[in-house]
């Protein structure tokens, strides 16, 4: 006879984790039940089905929640650990990562403090160094912080840079606010992510702060373009704050130019900031990484290990090349980081982040870096890289598909020819209730009209696209056939 687990059992402590393993055992039998259960990428199903099951389970008596629910919430998954759930950037986490993920939920430090955290503050802090290396940044000058994503990271980025160049007269921005005479303005293409506007807005410059930069055929930033909107900007008394270059555009994974980027930042005194949320993980490759050269001379660059670096969410990291730059962050809070417990040796990361209370979301990186290597994860780059090629030259033979042009990462866009955007549209959802494939979808100038419009007047007409967002370094060729006829068959039976 076993005696009934106290729920209200603690992780932590020596205790803890024996309170936690029949604990382990049932989650993990639920979500292979639940996968089983599933039998695909994704649960068929419109979402008004799903939503019915998901509340007669919470509504219902259940002997076992956590059982039940995991069951549910595996079941009920998009899964990208299947190939045919290929549809964002949204990566099946790697085994030892979410091993490790464990190890922090169960002691829960946060990183807001020493005393909340002592290993762990120096395990992100040896993290970030090791990062800023792998971008090419100078560790003992460079500084950074794991952040939720490249979206929190692309704010802290244009944060250092409105207080950076802003800052006149010894006047601190983030204290007085922006002078509305400087007119601050940053610099983004078309195909950046939304979370440059979104960050200008709350940093009190407005979405309208940000010049949209044309893209050339290929969706990389046009440098013509960039040049002569930093020139206008400066004839007209506005100040260029910062240029964002994204190294791996979200849509196509498009990188910018980034020397040249960098020189016109340079030229007219603005921040370089280089969203490499999606393209960083070329940098784990010696073959790829020379696609981000010069990623280097940028102020301050984001990555997302969520993204090319198989962790689970959220392991987004922000560097900036000075630590200097992250001065108008630094806050003194009496019950965490007191300046005598710092003089005494007590470091604080409080100041790295906009956060307080702060997850310890280096660990599980440290721990795979360490697994599997750089070179280990540069070859899972390389391998899904490759898949991705694949897929598109498939796609460029078959009679029937279109191919928007050669994936710069490893994202393929095409499309069914004799399709319109709509039928695009209905097929991917039609995918979706079926089950049987999780695909993105994209909206972009064919990269033809796209070529033809570049310095010319509007921007080319947008074209629904299907995605193809290989991240799955374990899919096969023959994963990738059988998912182009699933889209092909689904497409035909709806006629
Ligand atoms: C994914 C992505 C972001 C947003 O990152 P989150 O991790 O979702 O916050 C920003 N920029 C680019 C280029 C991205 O691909």
């Amino acid at each position: 006879m076993t005696a009934r687990p106290d729920p209200t059992a603690l992780a932590g402590g020596v205790a803890g984790p024996a309170a936690l393993r029949p604990l382990v055992e049932t989650v993990l039998t639920a979500l292979a039940d639940g996968a089983a259960a599933r039998g695909g990428p994704v649960a068929a199903g419109r979402p008004d089905e799903l939503a019915a099951g998901v509340r007669k389970v919470l509504d219902g008596a259940s002997a076992d929640p956590l059982s039940e629910l995991t069951r549910l919430l595996a079941e009920g998954a998009a899964d990208p650990a299947d190939p045919a759930c290929a549809a964002h950037l949204h990566c099946p986490p790697l085994a030892v990562a979410v091993a490790a993920d464990l190890a922090v939920s169960a002691l829960n430090p946060s990183l807001d403090s020493w005393d909340q955290a002592p290993a762990a503050t120096v395990l992100e802090t040896e993290l970030i160094g090791e990062l800023a290396e792998l971008v090419g940044y100078p560790r003992e000058t460079a500084a950074g912080v794991l952040t939720s994503g490249g979206t929190e990271s692309n704010l802290l980025a244009l944060l250092l840079a409105r207080d950076t160049v802003l800052a006149a007269d010894g006047r601190r921005v983030e204290l007085d606010g922006v002078d509305p005479a400087r007119r601050p303005r940053l610099f983004a293409s078309a195909a950046a992510h939304f979370s440059v506007q979104r960050a200008a807005a709350v940093l009190g410059l407005g979405e309208r702060a940000v010049v949209p930069v044309p893209v050339d055929g290929a969706q990389r930033m046009d440098l013509r373009a960039l040049a002569a909107a930093l020139a206008a900007a400066r004839r007209a008394g506005e100040t260029p704050v910062a240029v964002v270059a994204t190294a791996g555009t979200t849509d196509t994974g498009a990188i910018d130019p980034l020397p040249a980027c960098a020189d016109l930042a340079a030229e007219h005194g603005a921040w370089l900031h280089v969203d490499a949320a999606y393209g960083g993980g070329a940098l784990l490759s010696d073959r790829l990484a020379p696609l981000l050269a010069g990623v280097e001379r940028a102020d301050s660059i984001a990555l997302d290990w969520h993204k090319l670096g198989w962790q689970p969410v959220a392991a987004g990291v922000f560097l900036a090349r000075r630590e200097q730059s992250y001065a108008s962050l630094a806050r003194r809070a009496a019950y965490l980081n007191p300046a005598d417990d710092e003089a005494a040796g007590y470091p604080s990361l409080l100041g790295r982040s906009l956060r307080t209370t702060r997850r310890a979301d280096a660990f599980p990186i440290a721990v795979t870096l360490r697994t599997v290597g750089r070179a280990g994860l540069g070859r899972l780059v390389e391998r899904c890289h490759e898949l991705a090629g694949y897929a598109a030259r498939r796609i460029r033979s078959h009679p029937e598909l279109e191919l928007w042009g050669d994936p710069a990462l490893t994202t393929v866009l095409f499309r069914l020819r004799g399709l319109d955007d709509a039928q695009h549209a209905r097929l991917r959802r039609r995918l979706l209730a079926t089950g049987r494939a999780v695909l993105g979808r994209a909206e972009v100038g064919g990269a033809e009209v796209g070529r033809a419009e570049v310095g010319g007047a509007g921007l080319p007409p947008l074209t629904t696209w299907l995605k193809l967002t290989v991240l799955n370094p374990h899919a096969t060729e023959s994963d990738l056939d059988r998912l182009l006829a699933e889209v092909l068959r689904t497409a035909h039976e709806s006629g």
